[in-house]
This record gives structure tokens, sequence and C-alpha cells, in this order.
């Protein structure tokens, strides 16, 4: 026991771990040292953001992906979903209704839908900058070649979402497609840095075939690629997809890991994710307990929601906006923190 505290001390104060060090701190976690590391946790995440959650409005505009990951429910072999894509209008009216409902940061997020071309995501970046000029816009956009990256930076995004998904290339071809590498994402990630966006990365915890060892790998990736944002979850099977009879991520590891990652890398962005507040219902209000600092409800319009399924009974699908961040407002106050009308840039630049 006194050898984990140690490791979680040296982390609070060094901010690194080796990779044997986090392999046998992941595999040797217990209740008590969550519960000394979710302390430290809290501690510096007061430290740089206080008692304040950022949210994020999230708008799923496309539901159509040329690609077939393993575990995804909207993946391209899977002929049982409805799909959609949202007129510009209607995406920059649910901007509009964001605003008023006091959010400062619009992520507009779909599969890998070749009827956006680069042009018009551009167009509709440009028309959301102008109308919103003192709003965030992220993508989560996936795998797009560096001029296009480029093109959306220029035409006014601001922050880029792309997990990595897993660090480790054998383990990533175990999850995805062969036309898919964790070479092409890192290099993805890496191009967008260098283009100046605000670069958000993570993965699934408790994926198939995923090891302490694994996530090691994981730790250590994000230790070197230094993102201002973090989004880990867990795993849900979707009943449509090749891993459907797998095993779930399970709350309690990634609790874990939120504590670790928050003091790995101090100021980072940090969500509580959906799929958390999906596995248990305090599951996010637990994440912001372990150190996480973000939310990020839905601002899709409630008809098309229960369409943008990733994975089985995801919550939320059928509130209307209004009503998901009176709610979200709610699960924060009852843990004493407060959710604020701000861009919430990240503090780890
Ligand atoms: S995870 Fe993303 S890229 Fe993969 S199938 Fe789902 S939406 Fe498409």
């Amino acid at each position: 026991m006194d050898r984990y505290i140690k490791l979680i001390d040296k982390l609070y104060q060094k901010h690194t771990l080796s990779d044997a060090e986090w392999t046998s701190l992941i595999a040797s976690r217990t209740p008590e040292l969550s519960e000394y590391l979710f302390s430290l946790a809290r501690d510096v995440r007061e430290r740089y953001y206080g008692k304040d959650i950022y949210v994020r409005g999230l708008i799923e505009f496309s539901n159509y992906c040329k690609n077939d990951c393993l575990y995804c429910g909207i993946r391209r072999s899977n002929r049982n979903v409805h799909r959609y894509r949202l007129e510009e209008d209607m995406i920059l009216s649910c901007c509009r209704e964001g605003y008023e409902l006091g959010f400062r940061t619009f992520v507009l997020q779909s599969g890998e839908d070749a009827s956006y071309t680069e042009d018009r995501l551009a167009n509709l970046i440009r028309k959301i900058r102008r109308n919103f000029p003192d709003c965030a816009i992220t993508l989560s956009v996936g795998e797009w070649e560096r001029s296009s990256y480029q093109a959306f930076f220029d035409a006014g995004a601001d922050r880029y979402l792309l997990r990595h998904e897993t660090y480790n290339d054998k383990h990533y071809s175990m999850l995805h497609p062969a036309s898919l590498s964790a070479k092409k994402r890192r290099q993805c990630l890496w191009e967008l840095k260098e283009i100046g966006y605000q670069v958000g990365t993570g993965f699934m915890v408790g994926a198939p075939f995923q090891t302490a060892q694994l996530l090691s790998e994981d730790m250590l990736f994000l230790e070197e690629l230094n993102p201002q944002m973090v989004g880990i979850g867990p795993f849900i099977p979707h009943h449509n997809t090749p891993f459907k009879d797998e095993a779930a991520g399970t709350l309690e590891l990634t609790l874990f890991l939120l504590g670790c990652i928050r003091l790995m890398l101090p100021k980072v962005l940090l969500p509580s994710t959906t799929a958390l507040g999906t596995i248990h219902p305090k599951g996010r209000e637990l994440g912001i307990l372990s150190g996480a600092n973000v939310v990020m409800p839905n601002l899709s319009p409630t008809e098309v929601r229960k369409d943008y399924l990733l994975y089985d009974n995801k919550i939320c699908t059928g509130d209307e906006s209004a009503q998901c961040r009176r709610c979200l407002e709610q699960r924060m106050e009852s843990i004493g923190y407060r959710i604020v009308t701000a861009r919430g840039d990240s503090l780890n630049i």
C-alpha cells in the first residue's frame, strides 16, 4: 500500500511516472488508494479552476460514417441505424438556442461523412464564427488531411477533439478496420497541435483486450502529447456491433484514471462524460469529484438524438436542451460546484 501511496505522491509532485510504475499502480489500485488519489485530484483541480464547471454544447450534426470501428453503434455496417444529416440552418438554430442558455462553446460532432466536404464544413464554421464571435468552436469530425484541418482553423475553429483510442498499434487494430491505424491517428493529433488548435484526445476505459500495460502506454502518450483536453469514458457495448457481448468498462477504473490524469496534467480540461452518466446514475457527479471539470450536454434536436447512439442506453436522448442544462446545473450544485457561462479555455497551454 505504502508503495502505491508513494507513486500517487510522485504523480502529484512530479506529474510523471515510468511505464512500469503506471502499470503497477493501475493494476494494484484499491478503494483506499482511489480515495487518496481523488482528494489530491480535487485539490489540484480547485487550485486552477476553483469550483467552476465548464459546459460544452454538443451538436451531433450527422450520423453517417464511412468507417467501421468495431465498437461503434453508428459504424457503416450497422444497417439498423436511421441516418440523418442536419441542415446548416438547423445547426445554427441549435447554436442560437445554446447561446441563449449560456453556452459559449459549441462542439460540432459527426461520423466521417463524405457529404460534408471541406468547403461545406468551412462555410458552416465561418457562419458560426460570424454569428457567435465570443464563442469557441470545437470540431469532432475525425481524420482529415492537414490542409483541411488548416482550412477549418482559418475559418474560425478553435479546438479539435480526436480520441487516440489506444496508443498500442496491435490493440488499435483489434478495435478498428484495417483502413485505420494508430500511427495515422497520432499523426493527425500532432498536425492539429502544430496548426494551433486546442486539442483534445482520449480513449475508452475497459475497451476489449485492454490491459493495465496498454493503459500505461496511453498515459505516457498523454504526457508526451500534452493536450488541452482529455476525454475518457467507459466502453459500453452496442447491441449491433461485433463487440455486443463484451463486458462494459467500469465506473471504478474510469474514475481512477480521471484522478490520475488530473495529477499528471494539472491544468488539463477533463470532461465527466455522458458515458459515465450512462453506467451509473451519479456517474457525472462522481467524475467531477475525481478531478473532472467539464460537462458536455446535448444541443442536438431531440428528434435525432436517439439516432446518434455510439453505445447502448445512452442517457438524455429525450430531453430538451434547456432541460439538460437545468438538470446538470442541479447535479453540479448538489456536490458544491457551479456551471459557468464562459468559453472555458484550457489553462494547459
Ligand atoms: S467511432 Fe467514429 S469513425 Fe468510427 S465508426 Fe463510429 S463515428 Fe465512425
